[in-house]
């Protein structure tokens, strides 16, 4: 497209009722500032009221109330552009004079609770951590609030979710392993992880499904049986690592499933043992560990690097290894 026939930008003014949704919120816009730097993120402050006059009557005797007093409350709202946007909510204490019975405006539409986020910004956090793997402090940022604040309503929120959702009804191939949560002496330092790789099929990302305290076949075999009979009967295919205890689950649970060792696992078996086999053989050319100068020892990475990633010299060194007749074990491994 040439200079002439570009379409001028449109200038146009941030219309906060518009463009952050306050309608459907039941907010009116009473003023706005942006506060920061004019090239950089910054912060839109919007002052706002319940725009509702339903609220006004008394919800005994129907009499016209008044407004005994008001404070601000500040809601975190979805961000707009690169600004956070903070809603300052005008939130009015109403007082019925005949019978003297008081209330305030209802703000569960709008920030559940007492809760430091507008209802839509939960929603969107939500979406940013669990759909595009944004960080929670990404998130906090990009809000302008505390980290621990958008780590509670998007646990909260996500629970909420999975209560309603069904997520064991499709899953037919499940990938146990263990992660270490706690660095201590006392308690479970292990929680077993269970991930649905069903997905993994059309290509899609796992996704998680649990996380039990412990790690241990009764832990995994007592998580599957809490699933049910139409669950057990499902899965078909159980990734893991070599650890016994799950081997043991999974045998005495599912029986008909296929038990696969993951990837990551198998290299990590592999390269342990071939780090084994070069331990071994140069304690009997020398009698004692590799240390450096040793040619088995100064290849040691080299033997665990796949071909794709060895460069001419790596490949050049095993080859004088290999040559050497009492390193062919190491081939072998
Ligand atoms: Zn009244």
């Amino acid at each position: 497209m040439n200079e002439e026939t570009r379409p001028e930008p449109e200038f146009i003014v941030f219309d906060p009722q518009r463009f952050l949704g306050l309608d459907e919120m039941g907010l009116r816009v009473l003023s706005w500032r942006r506060l920061g730097r004019p090239d950089g993120p910054g912060l839109r402050q919007i002052r706002c009221e319940p725009d509702s006059h339903d609220a006004r009557w008394c919800p005994s005797c129907g009499a016209y109330a008044r407004v005994r007093s008001s404070w601000l409350r500040t809601l975190a709202h979805v961000p707009y552009g690169d600004d956070a946007v903070h809603l300052l909510v005008r939130v009015r204490r109403y007082e019925c004079v005949p019978c003297s019975r008081s209330w305030s405006d209802d703000l569960e539409a709008v920030g559940a609770g007492r809760g430091v986020l507008s209802v839509p910004a939960v929603m969107w956090a939500l979406r940013r951590v669990c759909l595009d793997s944004m960080t929670v402090s990404a998130c906090a940022r990009l809000l302008h609030v505390a980290w621990a604040v958008v780590d509670r309503a998007v646990r909260e929120q996500g629970m909420l979710l999975l209560e309603q959702a069904d997520r064991f009804s499709s899953v037919r191939a499940i990938g146990v392993d263990e992660h270490v949560w706690r660095h201590g002496a006392f308690g479970d330092r292990y929680v077993t992880v269970i991930v649905d790789l069903t997905p993994r099929c059309d290509g899609r990302p796992a996704r998680l499904l649990d996380m039990v305290p412990g790690r241990s076949a009764q832990v995994l075999r007592e998580w599957m049986q809490a699933r049910g009979g139409e669950f057990t009967r499902r899965v078909g295919v159980v990734a893991m690592d070599a650890f016994a205890g799950w081997k043991q689950a999974v045998e005495s649970v599912v029986p008909h499933a296929v038990e696969v060792i993951d990837p990551f696992h198998v290299v990590q078996l592999a390269a342990a043992r071939v780090t084994k086999v070069r331990c071994r053989l140069q304690r009997d050319a020398t009698g004692r560990r590799g240390v450096k100068g040793d040619r088995l020892y100064d290849c040691r990475r080299a033997l665990l690097t796949s071909d794709e990633y060895l460069g001419a010299r790596g490949r050049a060194r095993l080859m004088t290894l290999f040559a050497i007749q009492t390193n062919h074990d190491l081939m072998l491994a």
